[in-house]
């Protein structure tokens, strides 16, 4: 049986931004149609489940060039690892992970740096290091302060604090009437190693779909400061809802030990 569906944004992909961007333009009075390929939403975010269930990514497997040299056995090694890994924490972390069970692995690899559009402005290094007060950009739609961080690929490094991402890292320089707000989305692979993470990429959905709510067929030249504003009364993330650059330039950067884990 076939049905016909219409409506006015189809978001591709319930993961993090894709998830966000469907609920924000839904709630705004937009008809979305969200398509998801697995079996439920949630992309590759960790989280707690209702139930109290955990999941878990676990660290760096392999790079992409083993995954490419393994072929078909790629996956397999992979999954062996993932046990390895599995059994360090329950023994040396016991008193965390001692009474959690393993039942469940998920049935594809997750690549957590894969390709990115190149748009309208690429988030580069030089913006993380000039942090939100040397940044002058007039679009920037969310806020990150993760460590350069290439798990054990590449070095990695803290940051100073706090910088901007662009509106436009989420437009393609030759496609017209598509949004990538994902990680995806144009950033270098510097960039995508600090703000990939699932929380930045639910704030660029959000900034996504409100766009498209705000300025429908025009969203390609939405207004920035209409678009900061919405976010802003919609309390689309914390700093975004108190002031913006005048409160994120006076707050200090977090110390390198009271951080979250890295993702
Ligand atoms: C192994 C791993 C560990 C990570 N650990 C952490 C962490 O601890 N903390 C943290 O904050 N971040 C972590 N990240 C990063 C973060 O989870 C992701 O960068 C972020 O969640 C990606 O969000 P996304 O919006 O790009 O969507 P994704 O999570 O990549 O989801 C994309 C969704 O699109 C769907 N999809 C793809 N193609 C199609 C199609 N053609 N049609 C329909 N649906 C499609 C997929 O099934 C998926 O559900 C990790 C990433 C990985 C890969």
């Amino acid at each position: 049986m076939t049905a016909t569906l219409t409506a006015d944004l189809c978001v591709v992909g319930a993961g993090s931004g894709g998830f966000a961007a469907a609920c924000s333009a839904a709630r705004l009075g937009v008809r979305v149609i969200l398509l998801e390929a697995a079996d439920g939403v949630g992309g590759t975010s960790i989280r707690t489940y209702p139930n109290g269930d955990l999941n878990m990514n676990p660290l760096h497997l392999m790079t992409g060039a083993e995954a490419f040299e393994l072929g078909s056995r790629a996956r397999e090694v992979a999954f062996a690892r993932a046990r390895l890994h599995w059994h360090l924490l329950q023994t040396r972390y016991a008193d965390t992970f001692g009474a959690w069970k393993r039942t469940w692995m998920s049935p594809a690899l997750g690549v957590r740096e894969t390709h990115r559009l190149v748009g309208r402005y690429v988030l580069r290094e030089q913006d993380l290091d000039a942090g939100l007060a040397a940044q002058d950009h007039d679009d920037i739609i969310a806020i990150a302060d993760h460590s350069v961080d290439f798990h054990g690929a590449r070095p990695s490094r803290e940051l100073d604090g706090p910088y901007g991402i662009p509106f436009r890292c989420l437009l393609p320089k030759e496609v017209d009437n598509l949004i990538v707000a994902c990680r995806g989305a144009s950033f270098s692979s510097i960039g995508a190693s600090s703000c990939r993470l699932s929380r930045t990429m639910m704030v660029l959905g959000q900034a996504a779909g409100t766009a498209v709510a705000l300025f429908g067929a025009d969203v390609m030249q939405a207004d920035p400061h209409k678009l900061r504003n919405q976010l802003s009364n919609d309390d689309a993330a914390p700093s975004l809802a108190h002031g913006w650059l005048d409160v994120m330039a006076d707050i200090a950067p977090i110390p390198a030990h009271e951080r979250m884990p890295r993702g």
